[in-house]
Parts: C-alpha cells; sequence; structure tokens
C-alpha cells in the first residue's frame, strides 16, 4: 500500500515535470524553426508577393480590430485594468500595423516607410502588454471603467504613425539601427512580462496563454531583426507572430464569452478542484442541515420545560403504539398525572419553585418507568404516561407505585420540603372502539373522578364499562 502511494507519488511528480516541460518546449518551438531557417535557408531566397502581403495584413489588422473591441467589452464588464491595456496594445497594433500593409507597395520606392511600421507596433504593443500584466489583479469599479474612452490612445497611435511616416524620411540617420534597438526593446518588454508573471506566480490558464504568447511575440521580433525584407525569415517572423496573436485572442474569446475575466478563466484542473472543493462544501451543509434539521424536530416535539415529549408527540405517538397494539392484539395503557393543589405551590413559593416542581416529576418518574413507557407533559401541570403491551392491572400497580413514590418524595426548595400529591385516571386502550382523543379523553374523565373522590389517588377504569 506504502509502495503503491510513494509510486503514485514518484508518477505525479514525473507528469508535473512532463507538463512543465512541455510548456517550455512550446514556448521555444519557434525558436527551432528560426535557427533552422537561419542555417539551411539562405537570405537571397526570396519570396516576393506584394498583394498577398497587403491581403494577409489586412486580415491581421481585421482580426485585432475585432479583438480591441472584444477585449474592451470584457473590459466594461469586469473593469480589470489588465484588459484596458490589453486593449491598448491589440488597438496600437491595429493602428500603428495597418500602414505597414496598405504601404506595402512603396516598398519599391522607400523601403522604410513599409518597413518601419512593423518595428514600431511591437514596440507599442509590447508596451501595453507589459503594463497590463502589471496591472494583473487590479480592478476598479465599473462605473469609472464604463466611463473611460478610447480617444487619447487612438490620438497617441495616429501621432505615432505620422512620426513613423516621417521618420522613413530621415536620410541622416541609419534607420537600420533603430529599427533594430526597437525590435530589441519588444524583445525586453516581452519577456519582462513572461519574467513579471513567474516573480508574480500567476498561475491559471490565462496566464498560461498570455505567457506563451509573450514568449512567441519576442521570438518573432528576434526572428524580424535576422530576417531581410521578403526572404524566408522575415515571413517567418510573421507566423509567429501571427501564431502569438492567434493564441492570445484564444484567451481573449473564452473570456468573452465565459466570464468576461480574464483572472476568472480557469484550467480544467482548477475547475476540477472547484468543484471537487464546493462538493465538500455542499455534502458538509447537508450533514449540517440535517442536524439541524433533526434538532428542529426534536424541539417541535419536546416540551422545553421538563425535556420530555410534548402534547404533539404524545398524541402521535399514542397513535403509533395504537395501531402496534391492534395489530400485535397486546395490551396498551394510559395514565393522566395531574397534581394536587397545585397552585398553591406558586402561590406560596413562586411560580419558580412549581417549575422545579414540575422538573422533579420528570427525574422520579423516569425513574420507575420502562424504557418502552412514553412521558408527556400535556397541559400545565398535567402528564400522561403511555404504557405499551401492559394489562390494566400491572399499569395500576405502575400508577399506585408513582402515587406513592410522589407522596412519600418532598421536593426541597430552598430549605423547605414540599410535601405534594398526585391524582391518576388510569384508562385502557380499546381496541374497536378508540381514537386517541376519545381514550385520552376517558382518562381524563377518570383524573376527574380521582380529584372528587378526594385526590391523592388512582382512579381505574372498569373495562366492562367501555362501548357501552
Ligand atoms: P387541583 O388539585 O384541582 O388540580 O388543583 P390545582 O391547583 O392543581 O388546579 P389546576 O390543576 O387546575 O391548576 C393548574 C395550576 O398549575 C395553574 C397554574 O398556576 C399552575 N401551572 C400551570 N402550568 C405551570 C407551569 O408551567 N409552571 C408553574 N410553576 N405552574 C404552572
Ligand atoms: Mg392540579
Ligand atoms: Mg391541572
Amino acid at each position: 500500500m506504502e509502495r503503491e502511494q510513494i509510486k503514485n507519488t514518484t508518477v505525479k511528480l514525473m507528469a508535473v515535470w512532463y507538463n512543465r516541460l512541455l510548456v517550455i518546449f512550446l514556448a521555444l518551438l519557434p525558436l527551432w524553426f528560426i535557427l533552422y531557417i537561419e542555417s539551411e535557408i539562405s537570405p537571397d531566397k526570396k519570396f516576393i508577393a506584394h498583394t498577398f502581403h497587403v491581403i494577409v495584413i489586412s486580415f491581421a489588422v481585421l482580426f485585432s480590430g475585432f479583438l480591441s473591441y472584444i477585449t474592451w467589452r470584457c473590459y466594461r464588464a469586469t473593469g480589470e485594468e489588465l484588459l484596458r491595456w490589453l486593449v491598448y496594445g491589440f488597438l496600437g497594433f491595429t493602428i500603428v500595423y495597418a500602414p505597414h500593409g496598405f504601404l506595402t507597395h512603396y516598398s519599391m520606392s522607400n523601403v522604410w516607410i513599409f518597413s518601419l511600421y512593423g518595428p514600431a507596433s511591437r514596440l507599442v504593443m509590447s508596451f501595453c502588454f507589459l503594463v497590463a500584466m502589471l496591472k494583473y489583479g487590479e480592478v476598479i469599479e465599473l462605473e469609472k471603467a464604463g466611463q473611460k474612452r478610447l480617444t487619447v490612445p487612438v490620438i497617441l497611435f495616429l501621432v505615432i504613425n505620422i512620426l513613423v511616416f516621417g521618420a522613413a524620411h530621415l536620410t541622416t540617420v541609419d534607420l537600420n539601427w533603430w529599427r533594430l534597438l526597437a525590435e530589441y526593446v519588444s524583445i525586453s518588454m516581452f519577456l519582462s512580462s513572461v519574467i513579471w508573471m513567474l516573480i508574480q506566480k500567476t498561475r491559471g490558464y490565462m496566464a498560461l496563454l498570455y505567457g506563451l504568447a509573450m514568449i512567441w511575440f519576442a521570438l518573432s521580433c528576434l526572428s524580424f531583426t535576422i530576417g531581410v525584407v521578403w526572404d524566408h525569415q522575415w515571413w517567418f517572423a510573421h507566423i509567429i507572430f501571427a501564431a502569438g496573436f492567434l493564441l492570445l485572442s484564444y484567451g481573449v474569446v473564452q473570456a468573452f464569452l465565459t466570464t468576461g475575466s480574464f483572472k476568472n478563466i480557469y484550467s480544467q484542473t482548477e475547475l476540477l478542484d472547484q468543484i471537487l472543493a464546493e462538493k465538500k462544501k455542499s455534502e458538509q451543509a447537508l450533514i449540517e442541515l440535517k442536524e439541524v434539521n433533526q434538532k428542529l424536530e426534536e424541539l417541535a416535539a419536546t416540551d422545553s420545560l421538563t425535556g420530555v415529549a410534548n402534547r404533539r408527540e404524545f398524541m402521535s405517538r399514542s397513535e403509533e403504539e395504537m395501531s402496534r397494539a391492534y395489530r400485535n392484539g397486546t395490551e396498551l395503557c394510559m395514565m393522566v398525572v395531574d397534581f394536587d393543589h397545585f397552585k398553591e405551590v406558586n402561590d406560596e413559593y413562586g411560580h419558580q419553585a412549581g417549575d422545579k416542581v414540575l422538573k422533579n416529576f420528570v427525574k422520579l418518574t423516569s425513574e420507575i418507568m420502562r424504557p418502552s413507557d412514553l412521558l408527556a407533559r400535556i397541559g400545565g401541570e398535567e402528564f400522561a404516561l403511555l404504557l405499551p403491551e401492559t394489562s390494566l392491572s400491572s399499569a395500576a400497580k405502575v400508577a399506585e407505585r408513582l402515587r406513592q413514590y410522589i407522596e412519600e418524595n418532598p421536593i426541597a426548595i430552598g430549605k423547605k420540603n414540599i410535601k405534594l400529591t398526585i391524582s391518576i385516571g388510569l384508562a385502557q386502550y380499546q381496541p374497536k372502539v378508540d381514537t386517541v382523543k376519545k381514550w385520552l379523553h376517558r382518562a381524563d374523565e377518570l383524573l376527574y373522578q380521582a380529584k372528587d373522590k378526594g385526590r391523592n389517588r388512582v382512579e381505574v377504569e372498569d373495562s366492562k364499562d367501555v362501548g357501552d
């Protein structure tokens, strides 16, 4: 058993590490292709396709515009600041990257007009995504989120476009140096997002997608630094970038279609853990509910002063015992007990003393009754005792014993001993004629007879009288 457990934990550990390596391998997957192209395919081999490039970039810009909108909707729904900066990233990319597409044909006259927008858009995007990651977990009020507008960032991105256009015409500066610098800064910012996530131990399904996308973006920048316009490395850089973009967009669309939140999208493992935790909670709640229900049932069935059954419980238990006696042909008796001159106890010693007497009566009666007997308090100082499988003569003996027992056991109230007596009416269940009410009524009448005849006595039913 123990060995099995060790094996299980070893296998589990291996699976966890396999999972980690898998993620690392996946993150670095584009790198193998970059290296392959770099070593195997000459930069002289070019694929010059202007119109194709325009179409591809147009699609990229359309997707990214759509994604900006979706992310904006998520932000409005959750107020997560990370989402606002994701919107800026997508929007920045949409606006700054678009000229790279529609100015493709200018590449023949001025290659910089065409090829500076790429690095510029990646710079904007990497900056926004880094800020987004720094804002992870920050949430603002929905009302405030609703007031945010995109006008300023849009203007800013348009200004960047104009600046890039101007820069492309500078002849005095080494634009290639600036292009490379932009790519390297982008790489550092994309990687900084990942490092920040690792430092903050940001875990979860979305964090994984985000991290992978950031690494692919960084690798795409790397590929762009190595590539030359229209060569294979350059085209491949586009592909890596698109892959990162699709991965991130997949995450955002998942968020949009589910919780709208970046933080609260969970992996299957997390979901399973949550379900299990919730299941445990509801099971616990169910157990507690059952306990409370049981307590409530007990409360509804018991008399709060003495802890014995109340009138309602006595009636329903009597019905049960009646049908059992009827089925089995056994005898069943009931006695009704009332204290004699109980008012005087209250008058002389106070109500609390009276209560004490009642509690004491229960204690004394419990000492002489059988476990199968049921004692109930059916009125103020009126009790009833149900005696299953007991003949009338045996019940009469019990009643007499109880009467004597109470008489002989005065109750100590303070320094005084109060001598009390009880009167009892005893009636036997008559299967052919009795309902519980009728039967109780008979026992009550006998009790009154006992009172009439001078109290401190047991009045037993004459079974021949019943049914007449
Ligand atoms: P009797 O011999 O005819 O039965 O005289 P009694 O004074 O006992 O008369 P009865 O049974 O009619 O009186 C019931 C009295 O019991 C009235 C009330 O003061 C008292 N009592 C009823 N319920 C309680 C209770 O919960 N606590 C206390 N301390 N007294 C109660
Ligand atoms: Mg009384
Ligand atoms: Mg009474």
